[in-house]
């Protein structure tokens, strides 16, 4: 039978950064893996360079049931505490666009660091290695009542005071994602908030999407937006046409707001008045329509456009200077004011992340410690998603660090 302190399922970003941060606290602790390689989703993270965190984080950069969950977390581990750790491994990085900052070289030098970190904290470290089953064990001796775990895994039985859940959500199962966390909270008669594909691509219906496949590969600033007007949600982010649907960061940011079966709004000319700009060049200009938009938007878009005038009932091939004033405000309005209602999202297959998960209503925001004694959620497994950004990571870090520090307490 082997002993630990804590044992630490999932060797990811939050895992393995527990694991390190309760083991130089004095715990004596393991960290398992059912994966050969651990840290996968670092190392294809932010396109190999991994964005880590970003300088501005708040609260208000999640999504939760209980948007106010994460702010202890967030606050008691920041990302200077994050950057002052990569400083002290010597790892150089750059800030890119909006706070987001990545590694110079290569998101495997943060595994570096964890495994580093790790090993200054004398972490055992499993992998592959199968949890097959998990059984609380409360037990009263000498007047003192303690509760610990049994495992079963495929290296033999494992027995230890606490289990911290770090398996993160369903995305890219190809890379070993499981709802193990998912499982284990039901197990324990904990509830999950229905996981779903976050920062996901968006998809149309194939013959409604048919005239905007073809501008595949075109990305423009845009502001999107969704929701009702109460709770909508908006973003000024690039956007990118695919065969299939929307993407880019815009469309990824939003998707995790986006409710099945509801509309999302774009302005693909964002930062011009549009109806404005076109009754002036009607005043001096000849130049056909597509080539006067082709000024304010990229000119296959401006083609597009035009072109699929005739399917919402205006004939926009034509001179600006030829055309009605209600014909010009029509074309600002659909530019400006696009409507359209997805058929679904490209899955967890493409997902960055997964929304929803262990419920944080059943979690200590100190301790990440759930309702069951010793049993502890960290990172994507818990219903805490962060936008686009570097915030699903500082996330990973926030929530191993109140945790580490809980377990080192008890
Ligand atoms: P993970 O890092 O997913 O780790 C979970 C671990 O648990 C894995 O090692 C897995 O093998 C293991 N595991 C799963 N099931 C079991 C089981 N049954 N038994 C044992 N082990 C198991 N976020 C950012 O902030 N910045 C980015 O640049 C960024 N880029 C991304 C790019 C891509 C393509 C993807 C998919 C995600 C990206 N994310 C990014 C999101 C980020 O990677 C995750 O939010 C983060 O890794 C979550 O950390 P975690 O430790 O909770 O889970």
């Amino acid at each position: 039978m082997h002993s630990f302190d804590v044992v630490i399922v999932g060797a990811g970003a939050a895992g393995l950064f527990c694991a390190g941060v309760a083991g130089q606290l004095g715990l004596k602790v393991l960290v398992l893996d059912h994966s050969e390689k651990v840290a996968e989703k670092i190392r294809i993270s932010g396109g190999g360079r991994s964005n880590f965190t970003n300088l501005d984080v708040s609260a208000a950069n999640f999504i939760s049931e209980n948007p106010r969950f994460a702010k202890s977390a967030l606050s008691r581990y920041t990302p200077a505490d994050f950057i002052g750790l990569v400083k002290k491994h010597g790892i150089a990085f750059h800030e890119k666009h909006k706070g987001q900052l990545f590694c110079d070289r290569s998101a495997e030098d943060l595994i570096a660091m964890l495994l580093a970190e790790c090993a200054a904290g004398g972490v055992e470290r499993w992998q592959p290695c199968a949890v097959k089953a998990l059984r609380f064990l409360a037990s009263s001796a000498h007047g003192i009542s303690a509760s610990s775990y049994e495992i079963d895994s495929d290296r033999g039985t494992i027995h230890c005071a606490a289990v911290v859940i770090a398996t993160g959500g369903l995305s890219i199962p190809k890379i070993g994602a499981t709802d193990f966390g998912y499982r284990i909270a039901k197990q324990f008669d904990l509830p999950v908030v229905t996981p779903r594909p976050a920062l996901v691509p968006l998809t149309f219906d194939e013959a409604a999407w048919a005239p905007f496949a073809e501008l595949s590969g075109l990305s423009l600033p845009v502001d999107i937006a969704t929701g009702a007007k109460k709770n909508s949600m908006s973003f000024r982010e690039d956007l990118l046409f695919t065969h299939r649907g929307l993407s880019g960061p815009g469309v990824l940011q939003i998707s995790s707001y986006w409710a099945e079966g509801t509309p999302i709004r774009l302005n693909l000319a964002p930062t011009v008045d549009l109806a404005q700009h076109l009754t002036q060049a009607k005043g001096s200009s000849r130049k056909r329509i597509a080539n006067e938009l082709a000024g304010i938007v990229p000119s296959r878009l401006a083609d597009t456009w035009v072109a699929q005038g005739q399917a919402w009932g205006h004939d926009w091939q034509r001179p600006v200077n030829e055309a009605s004033d209600k014909a010009l405000n029509a074309l600002a309005e659909r530019l400006s004011r696009w409507e359209l209602t997805p058929t679904g999202t490209e899955g967890y297959r493409k997902a960055e992340v997964t929304a929803g998960g262990v419920d944080t209503k059943v979690l200590s925001s100190q301790t990440m410690e759930s309702k069951q004694p010793g049993l502890f959620f960290i990172g994507e497994v818990m219903d805490v998603t962060g936008w686009l950004g570097g915030y699903n990571f500082q996330w990973a870090w926030a929530s191993a660090f109140a945790c580490a520090h809980g377990l080192a307490a008890r």
